[in-house]
């Protein structure tokens, strides 16, 4: 668009003119006719009515002459400069006084015409209104693009060339908590962990022209916490065609990298539950197979009346333990299914240990003889409990089977001790260990240890519904192993059993191992 065009594009042009002497201002009047568009002209000839005259009307120039009686060309430059810069003005001067009119334009003002030469203040004004038109244009777009930026979902930023951060939107504070009145001015490397500035090649010579795109990196937010980002990022250029800095843009992927985490973890636990449940049933299938087995072929054997009367009292001894076997492993799986349903129910009453103790034990006693193996006992002489006795029964009963169940010679170790409020339980044993890597892998449910020649029976649902019973009792189950040495299973659980003078306990000792009692 030509200077012209934008001018007579204009309805009108309004003219504030301050100046004291008549005749030069009918004069500039005369000449301002001369424009091709429409004016508007008001004239002051003092501060006062000058100051008026802006309040009621903006107009688009106002002509200034230097001196006035009390008033000068710089003082309203100045009033002007504070209140109304969008205002061009053009000082008006005589040939005497143009060395101080040539400084108005760099106190602000947009032009100067002498007085003698007012031939050019036309071409004056469609410069400056020209000017005017440009600069108000370029507002709108910067202000436009300072709201795009602002609304914007993606943090956006710009650096200088050496990686200083020159502007920094919403978003970006929102993202990072850097404000931006605190980090302008900072390098970009401030909030960059080491790959991010690894990765940020906006400005490495060697790579190929064009925007950095679709970046994932992280970066260090003002909590020093590390976010996840993608960012995209271009070179900024100024007319000459120079780099002058840099823009990125970059939207928070945390979520996004946390919900990944969180789905590919749920998939490992899912493939895992799913191998464990594939081996469970292969598992199981052999554990019921093999008492079932042992109850329909010795049941055959009774029925065939060949058979003495002796012998068919084995095999009665024999269906048993397996009808025993089966029974124990449905029940198990019973108990879990209660279990995972959160349907233990918890039934708090005072008991004797000592004499549930020595029932479970009596359970235990064939195993333990039959294998050659010692049990060694730590109980204290008395002890009354205030807790569950069933479940307490069910979690020593799996923990003492497997410590038989895993151990070919050597010793049983057993034992408890309370303190005020809670008691803690051992079963030791000399088998083959838990190996080192396992964990707590162990309380996972169908979770057994590679048993390549599968010589051991078991469902692997022992451990997980003794956890599960040692922490509705509001306790907790750990364990001590190692491999080809032994085992010991603890467990802890508060006894709600309130004695008025707790007797010092005396122990009748056999064994303990460690010193977790410690
Ligand atoms: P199960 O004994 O029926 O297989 P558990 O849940 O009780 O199931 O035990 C899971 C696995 O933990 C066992 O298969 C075994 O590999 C290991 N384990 C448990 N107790 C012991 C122990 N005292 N000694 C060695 N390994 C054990």
């Amino acid at each position: 668009m030509t200077i012209s065009q934008s001018i007579g594009n204009l309805k009108e042009i309004r003219f504030l003119h301050l100046e004291d002497n008549k005749l030069d201002a009918q004069m500039i009047q005369l000449v301002l006719n001369q424009l091709d568009t429409k004016i508007k002209y008001e004239l002051v000839d003092n501060e006062s009515d000058f100051k008026k005259a802006l309040k009621t009307t903006t107009p688009d120039i106002v002509l200034s002459d230097m001196n006035l009686p009390d008033y000068t060309g710089l003082d309203a430059l100045e009033y002007l400069n504070s209140h109304m810069p969008q205002i061009p003005v053009i000082v008006i001067t005589g040939s005497i006084e143009e060395e101080v009119a040539a400084r108005t334009i760099q106190l602000g003002a947009w032009d100067y015409v002498v007085k003698e030469r007012l031939h050019r203040l036309p071409s004056a004004v469609e410069n400056v209104m020209n000017l005017k038109i440009e600069k108000e244009k370029s507002n709108r777009v910067s202000k436009l693009n300072q709201n795009i930026l602002e609304t914007t979902p993606s943090a956006v930023f710009t650096v200088d060339t050496s990686g200083t951060i020159t502007s920094w939107n919403k978003m970006a504070e929102t993202i990072t908590g850097f404000m931006a009145d605190d980090i302008i001015g900072e390098n970009c490397k401030t909030m960059r962990s080491d790959i991010c500035i690894n990765n940020c090649l906006l400005f490495d010579p060697e790579r190929p022209p064009g925007p950095v795109q679709n970046v994932e990196c992280d970066f260090l937010d003002v909590h020093g916490n590390k976010q996840f980002i993608l960012k995209n990022a271009d070179l900024l250029f100024n007319a000459k065609g120079e780099i002058i800095g840099g823009i990125e843009s970059f939207v928070d992927q945390s979520e996004k990298v946390k919900m990944t985490k969180e789905l590919q973890e749920a998939k490992n636990k899912a493939e895992e539950s799913d191998r464990l449940k594939t081996a469970f049933l292969a598992n199981i299938s052999h554990e019921i197979r093999t008492p079932l087995n042992a109850i329909i072929g010795f049941s055959e054997l009774i029925a065939d009346s060949e058979n003495e009367h002796d012998a068919k009292q084995g095999f009665f001894e024999i269906i048993k333990s397996g009808s025993d076997q089966l029974l124990s492993i449905l029940d198990k799986i019973m108990q879990l299914s209660l279990i995972e349903g959160g349907d233990v129910k918890i039934d708090h009453k005072v008991f004797d240990l000592n004499i549930l103790v020595k029932g479970i034990l009596q359970q235990h006693k064939t195993n333990i003889s039959s294998k050659k193996l010692k049990l060694s006992l730590v109980q204290p002489e008395e002890l009354s409990l205030n807790s569950d006795s069933t479940r307490i029964s069910l979690i020593i009963d799996n923990l003492m089977e497997n410590a038989v169940k895993f151990t070919d010679e050597g010793e049983i170790g057993f034992g408890y001790e309370a303190n005020n409020d809670s008691v803690m339980f051992f079963i030791s044993d000399t088998g083959c260990g838990i190996p080192a890597n396992i964990g707590d892998k162990i309380f996972e449910r169908f979770y057994r240890v590679k048993d390549p020649a599968h010589l051991t029976p078991g469902s692997g649902l022992g451990l997980p519904i003794s956890k599960a019973l040692v922490e509705a009792l509001g306790g907790k189950i750990w364990y001590e192993s190692e491999e080809n040495k032994g085992t010991c299973f603890y467990f802890k659980i508060p006894n709600l059993y309130i004695k008025e003078s707790i007797n010092p306990i005396t122990y009748s000792v056999l064994h303990m191992p460690s010193n977790q009692f410690g």
